[in-house]
């Protein structure tokens, strides 16, 4: 989480920045593969959190920083279960790592 919320993972988006890719596309959807796309705004993320048992809003625009979909959960949430919500994410950045160099994924109701 520490990772996510500093936009310090290794996304493709960031790693573009480095220079270390020259592509910053989503290995699910070909969108740029920032930290907020791939844990939050990506299909398959969308899905993961709708099949989860947090119940949370949609965000008005896409979001680049992962951190920033955090603040505003924070914001616009009475009770939000952090430990099950790190969790998810978690297990989508794990999914993501599978697909990219193992080219296997899961389903979003097998990450839930
Ligand atoms: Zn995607």
């Amino acid at each position: 989480m520490w990772k996510a919320c500093r936009d310090k993972l290794p996304t493709n988006h960031r790693l573009k920045i480095r220079k270390v890719l020259t592509k910053d596309s989503c290995p699910f959807c070909g969108r740029c593969e920032s930290s907020g796309h791939i844990l939050w705004d990506c299909k398959l993320a969308s899905e993961v959190w709708f099949e989860s048992n947090l119940s949370f809003p949609n965000l008005p625009i896409p979001q680049r920083e992962f951190i920033d979909i955090v603040w505003f959960l924070r914001e616009t949430q009475k009770v939000v279960d952090w430990d099950l919500f790190a969790i998810t994410a978690w297990s989508l950045w794990n999914n993501r790592n599978a697909m990219k160099h193992e080219g296997r994924c899961k389903s979003a109701k097998q990450i839930v």
